[in-house]
């Protein structure tokens, strides 16, 4: 057994990301300045978004694509419970309705034919989320936007570097919000990007800032002029040009650190999969999976424990464990305010009681994924 306790996700940060950083404090411009323009410019051409708008969160560039549609009160929103309460809470901003649907049995992402059968005339937009990593059936969901005339706003904050098709998530014209929080693929500590056409992200710019009609940076250089209008009651919802420079450089190790996840996924993957009390993750062959979350799915009853219990013997082992996620139709808010019962959403609630999150970042060793695996192996071969 391990001595140290293993984090669930722990940030890789090397000393160019510090290097970067220290460079932009000792520079005279530390808020959005020229390293957020050239982090949406380097973001966009990896992507091959038409444009990007860097955020200080995910969270920012959902809330600023759903202002930006123009959806409000009457409006209905559907998305999946499987997800982070961010998705829908933004939705509750804009005083739309969320509308969740249930999830496909094998990639927990959104279920086509559940979003079908909740489309009302109210219906505005579908939300999907790239759940772990692995997109969302987008040719199905596209079908279905299309045809009713909905908005396709994607939640990427776990699918940096996933492709569908072999085109690369958020390299369409529809607003995909990432996420670069502490504990994702490409982290700037806290940080989101936006892409989307440009008239789209034009649009965004000027509603996540105020709502004013022209950048401080440009304001505040010798070209600029102290002359500004307010067009809307924009936020707030600025990069730092401090994240900017963690996320350059990030940027320029992802397909490093994304071969990693890939080599402990398959690692897992090997060892887990033989077992019948796990359910391994899947990727289907259409897509490339950026493997943000390695999701194993228990069979409490093979087993011989519940997956609380599960947890707290890795937790014993001195592994770090999550859950991904809690459903949205739990949360007293949400149960509440529409009377959700947990059976309303039997595949997330029945996955959701079976689910964790092993260990995966780029920053663990070999020993680190040889340990996680002794423990998995362990309770496996002890309790069944
Ligand atoms: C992390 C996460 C978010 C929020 O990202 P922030 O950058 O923290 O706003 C939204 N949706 C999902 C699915 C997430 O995992």
């Amino acid at each position: 057994m391990r001595s140290t306790f293993l984090p669930f996700s722990p940030p890789l940060i090397g000393e160019e990301e510090i290097a970067e950083v220290v460079d932009t404090l000792r520079s005279d411009w530390i808020t959005t300045g020229p390293k957020t323009k050239r982090f949406e410019s380097e973001f966009a051409r990896y992507v091959g978004a038409p444009a990007a708008l860097a955020l200080n969160s995910c969270t920012a560039g959902l809330h600023t694509s759903l202002v930006a549609l123009g959806i409000g009160p009457g409006d209905e929103v559907i998305t999946t419970t499987l997800t982070f309460a961010a998705s829908v809470n933004v939705i509750e901003h804009v005083g739309a309705r969320p509308v969740l649907v249930d999830v496909e049995p094998d990639t927990l992402n959104l279920d086509p034919a559940w979003v079908e059968r909740a489309i009302s005339p109210r219906a505005k937009a579908i939300m999907v989320v790239h759940h772990s990593g692995h997109p969302a059936d987008l040719d199905a969901l596209r079908a279905l936007a299309d045809s009713w005339g909905l908005a396709l706003i994607e939640d990427a904050a776990h699918a940096v570097a996933a492709r569908y098709k072999g085109q690369p998530i958020g390299s369409r014209a529809n607003p995909v919000a990432f996420s670069f929080y502490a504990t994702k693929n490409l982290t700037t500590a806290e940080g989101g990007m936006l892409t989307g056409d440009e008239a789209l992200i034009e649009r965004c710019r000027v509603i996540a800032l105020h709502g004013v009609n022209r950048d401080a940076w440009k304001r505040y250089g010798k070209e600029g002029s102290w002359y500004y209008e307010v067009v809307t009651p924009g936020f707030k919802y600025n990069m730092t040009d401090v994240q900017a420079a963690l996320g350059l450089v990030q940027l320029r190790k992802l397909e490093a650190m994304q071969a990693r996840r890939r080599e402990i996924v398959a690692a897992y993957q090997k060892a887990f999969a033989p077992l019948e009390v796990f359910q391994t993750p899947v990727a289907r062959p259409e897509v490339e999976h950026a493997w943000h979350l390695y999701v194993l799915r228990l069979w409490p009853e093979r087993l011989g424990m519940s997956r609380n219990q599960f947890i707290e013997e890795l937790k014993a082992r001195n592994i770090g464990t999550s859950v991904h996620f809690i459903p949205i139709h739990l949360h007293p808010y949400y149960r509440d305010k529409y009377g959700f019962k947990p059976q309303d959403f039997p595949v997330a609630y029945d996955s959701y009681n079976r689910m964790v999150s092993l260990p995966l970042s780029p920053r663990m060793s070999d020993q680190d994924v040889a340990d996680v695996i002794e423990a998995v192996l362990e309770l496996a071969t002890t309790k069944a």
